[in-house]
């Protein structure tokens, strides 16, 4: 039986000037009785998200010494990679949404609608602020302590302070940037249908710039090309043909992370569709009207009328998590670190997971390193190409970035990377075995982050609190590489099962383990049966799956509502 410690006294105080209530859950711990009577003292653990690592790590933890309460400004959980679809109305934003308090009552854990603003970890506090509230005439503010924190805050858009866009452009992370996309999109075609407007006016209204040529800036541009050539062309006739696509890429080519194949086919497939795809090409300022890019080759920089800006380049760090990093002396870094069992460098109590965190690659080069000098048996310095493919292996087991890395340059890549630093030689020295890795570092640090990872690192870290006690009483785990003691759990490790960029006009390309590379109708039938699959509930599952009948049967709803 649990009962609330004493200490869970909420209210502390009132300012009434600027209507804020401010109060503090300071119930670190709770207590529960054993069948013998005897009193076990709770650690709290607080959860910070109900994304796609928090929710994972909620539906996987299953402890009941544990008190769990978990902080989120949203009370649902988003799957994400069904948002594109929300903005052209393929998909209802509320068919993928799954409400959190479900699990909640099912677990018995609790929530508290509330952002985390300040992480405190010399005193084991964190400081939230509620939404505000209208009944409350104001802010609600409150401190809350843990014994162990959990952080999947994700992350947020990355502007890399380009002028403007924070004002003028659009985002896709969360849902309610899908909506609003979707109603900027009809209501620019109900704009530049309106009587007496030029030609040019027509074209600037219903020109759609996507900036970013990543996965999510992609499937956006195809998203938005499916509605224009199958819903708008019906609905608006008169001026479908001054609608402009133009999708904006800094580097030489889009969907860079994925193998060449996929990308040269959707780059192909894009102009193909009128996809006006421009690479090289750097935005540097957004105003009201026009958006600026500065071309890689001559330096030049363009301006152009848009109607409808959308900005997909990436993710940066949320400010909760910038000034926790400059607490912790990790300031210089670009995100928070963690070591291989997901715990946060230098706060022992503090686990992150998701978009929020990566694993410290200086001391995954560091633990390679161990695991090379290891196989090396010390006497020559060097491997045979056999105990170079063993090391590689274990080195892959470990680390799921090198893992990705070498599956992207294709193994023998690596293999012939290092044939050449060494010559002719077929035994690799453990120097040249270092600068070879040292590419793969520098490719590591720029991995996407993706809800795969996330999820899996939730499910990692509820299962090692699973068996918490189990393996504090028997602690015989493996031996860490590096460092002193024993560490109860396997690291993290990730299991890459594939990723799909969906390209329009029912084709999708996947990129599916050992290297098999599928692109076409076939895949978007895989695609639709995976990532029915991956709904979190058969709620959305349904709701989903008869959006995509609706959608079929009846084309996509066009209201601006
Ligand atoms: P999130 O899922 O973003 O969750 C963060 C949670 O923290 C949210 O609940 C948020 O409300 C909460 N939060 C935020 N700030 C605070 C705070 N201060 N205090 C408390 N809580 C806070 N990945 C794939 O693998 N495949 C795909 O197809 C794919 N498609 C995508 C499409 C789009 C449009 C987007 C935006 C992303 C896509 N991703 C995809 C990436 C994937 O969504 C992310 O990698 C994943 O969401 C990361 O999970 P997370 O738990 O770290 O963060």
């Amino acid at each position: 039986k649990a009962y609330p410690s004493a200490s869970k006294l909420l209210l502390l105080s009132t300012c009434s000037g600027g209507g804020l209530l401010v109060y503090s859950d300071s119930s670190p711990s709770r207590r529960t009785l054993t069948a013998d009577g005897q009193e076990i003292k709770k650690k709290k653990v607080v959860v910070l998200g109900s994304g796609w690592s928090g929710y994972s790590f909620l539906s996987h933890f299953n402890n009941p010494n544990y008190d769990v309460q978990v902080v989120s400004p949203r009370n649902f959980f988003l799957f994400t990679p069904l948002l594109p679809s929300v903005t052209n109305g393929t998909v209802e934003a509320r068919s993928i949404v799954e409400p959190i308090r479900g699990l909640m009552r099912k677990k018995g854990f609790e929530y508290t609608e509330a952002e985390c603003v300040k992480i405190d970890p010399s005193n084991k506090k964190i400081h939230c602020k509620s939404k505000d509230s209208t009944s409350l005439k104001g802010t609600t503010e409150f401190d809350m302590d843990y014994d162990i924190l959990v952080i999947a805050v994700g992350a947020k858009p990355n502007t890399f302070n380009t002028p403007g866009v924070e004002e003028h452009a659009h985002f896709l992370k969360e849902a309610d940037d899908a909506l609003k996309i979707r109603r900027s999109v009809i209501n620019c075609f109900e704009r530049a249908s309106l009587p007496d407007l030029t030609e040019e006016e027509r074209k600037k209204i219903i020109h759609f710039v996507v900036v970013g040529g990543g996965p999510t800036g992609v499937e956006f541009s195809a998203e938005l090309h499916d509605f224009l050539v199958e819903d708008v062309a019906k609905i608006y006739p008169k001026v479908q043909e001054f609608t402009r696509i133009t999708l904006l890429e800094a580097g030489d080519h889009i969907l860079n992370m994925f193998d060449k194949r996929i990308t040269a086919f959707a780059e192909e497939k894009f102009q193909r569709d009128g996809i006006d795809l421009k690479t090289k090409s750097m935005v540097v300022g957004v105003t009201a009207d026009e958006i600026s890019t500065k071309e890689r080759g001559s330096g030049e920089v363009v301006s152009e009328p848009y109607g409808m800006v959308v900005w997909s380049t990436g993710i940066g760090s949320r400010p909760v998590i910038k000034d926790f990093m400059h607490q912790i002396g990790q300031g210089q870094r670009r995100v928070l670190a963690t070591d291989e069992w997901l715990r946060v460098e230098g706060c022992d109590s503090v686990y992150a997971l998701g978009d929020t965190a990566t694993i410290n690659q200086r001391r995954v080069m560091e633990d390679i390193a161990a695991i090379f000098g290891k196989a090396d048996k010390g006497e020559t310095g060097t491997l045979n190409k056999k105990e170079f493919k063993g090391v590689v292996k274990d080195i892959c087991q470990r680390y799921p970035q090198v893992e990705l890395y070498l599956k992207k340059k294709k193994l023998r890549n690596i293999a012939n990377l290092l044939k050449s630093a060494n010559g002719d030689n077929t035994e690799l020295s453990i120097e040249t075995f270092k600068q070879a890795l040292s590419e793969v570092d520098t490719q590591m640090k720029n991995l996407p982050a993706t809800a795969q990872v996330a999820s899996q690192q939730g499910k990692y870290l509820a299962k090692c609190f699973n068996k918490m006690e189990k393996c504090e009483k028997k602690p015989e785990g493996p031996l860490r590489f590096r460092g002193e003691g024993r560490h109860r759990f396997q690291p993290f490790r990730y299991r890459h099962f594939g990723s799909f960029a969906p390209l329009g006009g029912e084709q999708t390309a996947a990129e599916l383990p050992g290297d098999w590379v599928s692109i076409g109708h076939s895949s978007q039938w895989l695609w639709y049966s995976v990532y029915a699959s991956k709904l979190v509930s058969w709620r959305t599952r349904s709701l989903v799956v008869s959006d995509w009948v609706r959608r079929f049967i009846f084309g996509r709803d066009s209201s601006s509502i």
